[in-house]
């Protein structure tokens, strides 16, 4: 085992977009190629954005790809736990640490006096700042301007207060991320985020990277919307005296057109899932389908997206996941967003369904014709061989029923239009014939079906089509399948004689 520790650390607040999933994906990527582990911390600090399923959702999807963590939850809790929520006393600690070391400070301002210094400075043309600027200014209400007395009585008798981090003045922050390159921050521009309030809990900055510390995380890898929050994160460490991990901001997922982060309201326009899994929002009663539901392998949607930002610098696009594992570096992954494709994602999952065996397959449609009540129900041989005959032409599973019904049940209605070209004044006497003539046929095999019949209709000096069309609008229904004689061969003489008197029946 090496050092290389990364976590997931998502907020319980919901469902888990694609954009997180992939971010789970590249570092259990990351962690597995270098040997290390991969965690998942669940950051629920805010209660008050928590909802109650979430964190089920979140790991029962990372089971479905094939991604599961190492430590986490209830699961080899190594540096545990790994629950925010089940850790408050420990934040505390730190941020007196902290004060102690003069690196923070409390601040009693109510949200109205914030808010009058935000209106103040709007009508000047000014941006309110809480920072180096005004902290000691005697403006704000805070510890580095009160007196040690006043500040504690304050906190005795219970004002409300916040804890800020007192961002260093005067500074050039030289950054680094692994995808990103150097960055340079003036740390003048920024503000004293809050790291604590007086309800004893932390705020996302100071419990992240206290557990990031504390759980020994060596690389954080996450999506971009948090390299604003880098800067901080690094100073925190750099006050604490700690070393800093490596950062890595991955690239957003955009819309099909390119433009803005891909946001469900996407995927309900042009019918696509952006969740993993089904999620019933238990406030509203909205049921999302996921991409397992809406009939994706699992192999294929974990592919499709590990090449939603990384490339592997050649032109192979299918990879297993161990294959991935092997491929994968983060100096590949891009710093613009990757487009999502809706086509791209269909395609992947048609590849994987072509490399499926038929044993698998035909378990899997098994499933479909026994809640079609289909019955009885045929061999798992006979699905596998409907499956090899229609598959090219499927991207789902779920197709299969669309283009191979026939072979489980006769058809219940004939195309209008078909029927109108095909079913001429002499075709009724013409399919009787033909039934007398497949009745006579004892090897039944597609072969010996095919020359019989064309025998026959060489004889009777017509054209094919005049036989051939009409006896597959009786068996299939329509004009379209594979090889004819092919499926009256599966289908059996009795099921074929069946069908040949019955559109007889319906059409005369
Ligand atoms: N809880 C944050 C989120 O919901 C974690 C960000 C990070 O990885 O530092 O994405």
């Amino acid at each position: 085992m090496s050092d290389v520790r990364v976590r997931f650390a998502p907020s319980p607040t919901g469902p888990l977009h694609i954009g997180g999933i992939r971010t789970a994906l590249y570092n259990y990527l990351f962690a597995k190629k270098n040997n290390g582990v991969f965690i998942l911390r669940v950051e629920d600090t805010d209660q008050s954005r928590y909802v109650d399923n979430a964190e089920e959702y979140i790991t029962n999807s990372l089971n479905w790809c094939g991604i599961p963590f190492d430590e986490g939850p209830g699961k080899n809790e190594r540096f545990g736990p790994y629950r925010q929520s089940e850790r408050k006393n420990i934040y505390k600690d730190y941020v007196n640490i902290l004060i102690e070391k003069e690196k923070a400070y409390y601040a009693f301002d109510t949200s109205e006096e914030l808010n009058a210094h935000r209106k103040q400075h709007e009508a000047n043309g000014k941006t309110f700042i809480y920072n180096w600027h005004n902290r000691e200014k005697g403006r704000l209400k805070n510890s580095l301007v009160l007196s040690k007395e006043e500040t504690n009585k304050r906190i005795k008798e219970g004002d409300s207060y916040v804890i800020r981090f007192k961002t260093p003045q005067n500074e050039t922050l030289l950054l680094n991320d692994e995808i990103r390159g150097n960055i340079s921050i003036d740390s003048n521009t920024l503000d004293d985020k809050v790291l604590f309030k007086s309800d004893g809990m932390p705020t996302y900055h100071l419990a992240n990277i206290v557990d990031d510390h504390l759980m020994k995380i060596s690389h954080v890898i996450r999506g971009e919307e948090w390299l604003p929050s880098m800067p901080l994160h690094v100073l925190l460490y750099r006050a604490f005296g700690w070393q800093v991990p490596k950062f890595a901001h991955l690239p957003l997922i955009l819309k099909p057109e390119g433009k803005g982060k891909l946001s469900k309201r996407d995927g309900d326009k042009l019918g696509f899932p952006v969740f993993p899994l089904e999620y019933t929002n238990e406030s509203s009663g909205e049921i999302s389908s996921g991409y397992r539901e809406s009939g994706y392998f699992s192999d294929a949607f974990i592919n499709m997206l590990s090449l939603l930002g990384w490339n592997p610098g050649t032109e192979q696009e299918i990879f297993s996941l161990e294959e991935l594992i092997s491929a994968f570096d983060l100096s590949r992954v891009s710093k613009s967003g990757a487009k999502f494709s809706l086509d791209k994602t269909k395609w992947f999952n048609q590849q994987y369904l072509q490399k499926r065996t038929g044993a698998e397959l035909a378990a899997l449609y098994l499933e479909i014709l026994k809640n079609k009540k289909i019955n009885p129900l045929p061999s798992l041989n006979y699905i596998e061989d409907v499956v090899s005959l229609v598959k090219d032409r499927a991207i789902f599973v779920k197709d299969f029923w669309n283009l191979s019904s026939y072979f489980f049940e006769h058809p219940k209605e004939y195309n209008e239009k078909a029927v109108k070209k095909q079913w001429k004044a002499d075709t009724k006497d013409l399919m009787l014939e033909l039934t007398t003539v497949l009745g006579s046929i004892n090897d039944f095999s597609s072969e010996s079906i095919e020359k019989e019949t064309k025998e026959w209709i060489s004889l009777k000096e017509i054209g094919f089509g005049k036989i051939m069309q009409p006896l597959r609008l009786a068996v299939v229904g329509e004009m379209k399948g594979p090889h004819l004689f092919d499926i009256i061969h599966m289908i059996g003489k009795e099921e074929t004689l069946f069908r040949i008197n019955n559109i007889i029946n319906k059409l005369s």
